[in-house]
């Protein structure tokens, strides 16, 4: 098949849609790969660094379009990548549709068929190409938490790890999901004082097994999420209904009682955030303070480490791009029920019951 890889578009994204070394796997497996020029620039992939893994350089995203059967990016397309679809054309990227009529207009009227990798599926129900984001995410939250604690960022003036002879700070992590649990391993790295909040029981289980001593695991009820943001210098949203907005879980009225220079990250902000101070922010302008607490709510926390981040979504998405690609897409669909869930759009028609659905269109 033909693979072509535009460059992204889309304001500050620097990630890309296959890194040399996805791209020396698929040329390896007998297909051709186009890649616009600088297409990696913004993370350091040369173009050098694409000839090398077997690929093609074309100057402008309407060669990559015109000479590729199929198309892998990183974000939904934007208003000229839509112009340039064909119905031979198989998109394969993140489009999150439910929010937005107007992408999913064009690409009805496109005539492609397009696989959205937020609704690829595990054998165990999660979502494994939107897994690497969570965990990228995780991570930078107690990054970004220990930056924000320091004097001149305005917080506490706190070292999340104390040193010996003075206590560490306690790290609150709401959810205990994968976000959730890769806050904590940083945290933990830290030497912070962690604890884990969840509702759910099971999952508290597997957190208190896969952690033993190194964390505390507290069941989620208001009185202890109150309790829990008096005492935390560091406080992580981290939870995840699937499907519905997140729920409020430290209301204004507690955000009183905490420490001045405390810090929030929500990284919940993309599902309307867990905070109900919250409300979404850029990295140009990523914190906001309500009662003297730092609030840190980037809905797109994976795009600041985008090198690390397209690797990481890389090593997620290859698989399903070499199987698309060596059996073409409804071959590879009726072979695996998990990445036929990924269908949004074919054939001019939604293939989506939820997306259909949150759209009040056709199924
Ligand atoms: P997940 O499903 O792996 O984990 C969510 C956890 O929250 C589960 O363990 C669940 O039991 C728990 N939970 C649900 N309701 C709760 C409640 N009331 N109290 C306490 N715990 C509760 O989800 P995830 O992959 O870790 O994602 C978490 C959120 O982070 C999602 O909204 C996701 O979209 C978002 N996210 C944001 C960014 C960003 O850049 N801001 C990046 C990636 C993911």
């Amino acid at each position: 098949m033909r693979v072509g890889v535009p460059k992204e578009i889309k304001n500050n994204e620097y990630r890309v849609g296959l890194t040399p070394p996805s791209v020396a796997e698929l040329v390896a497996a007998g297909h051709e790969v186009v890649v616009e020029t600088n297409a990696g620039a913004g993370i350091d992939l040369s173009d050098q660094d694409y000839i090398a893994a077997g690929a093609r350089i074309v100057a402008t995203a309407a060669e990559v379009f015109a000479q590729s059967d199929m198309i892998v990016k990183v974000k939904e397309p934007q208003r000229q990548e839509i112009a340039m679809l064909e119905p031979r054309h198989l998109l394969f990227t993140y489009l999150h549709l439910a929010p937005d009529p107007k992408q999913t207009e064009g690409l009805i009227k496109s005539g492609a068929t397009c696989i959205a990798y937020e609704t690829v599926t595990a054998r165990d129900g999660s979502l494994p190409l939107l897994k690497p984001m969570s965990e990228v995410a995780g991570r930078m939250s107690v990054q970004v938490g220990a930056h924000y604690l320091e004097k001149e960022q305005g917080g506490r003036g706190v070292l999340l790890g104390g040193v010996p002879g003075v206590a560490p700070a306690k790290v609150a992590i709401l959810g205990g999901g994968v976000s959730g649990v890769n806050a904590a391993q940083m945290a933990v790295g830290m030497r912070a004082d962690v604890t884990i909040y969840d509702i759910s029981n099971t999952r508290l289980a597997e957190l208190d097994m896969f952690f033993s001593s190194q964390i505390k695991t507290v069941y989620a009820s208001k009185a202890a999420i109150a309790s829990a943001v008096q005492s935390a210098s560091l406080v992580i949203g981290a939870v995840l209904v699937p499907g519905a907005a997140a729920p409020k879980l430290v209301t204004r009225e507690m955000l009183k009682t905490m420490k001045r220079g405390s810090v929030l990250v929500d990284i919940a902000i993309d599902q309307g955030g867990c905070f109900e101070t919250s409300h979404p922010t850029t990295h140009q302008d990523p914190v906001f303070e309500v009662d003297g607490v730092i609030h840190y709510c980037v809905a797109n926390m994976p795009g600041a480490v985008a090198r690390t981040s397209a690797f990481a979504l890389n090593n997620a998405t290859l698989p399903f791009a070499l199987k698309l690609a060596n059996m073409g897409a409804e071959a590879a669909m009726r072979a695996d029920p998990h990445l036929a869930n990924g269908l949004n759009v074919m054939g001019g028609k939604i293939r989506h019951q939820a997306v259909a659905d949150a759209l009040g269109l056709e199924f």
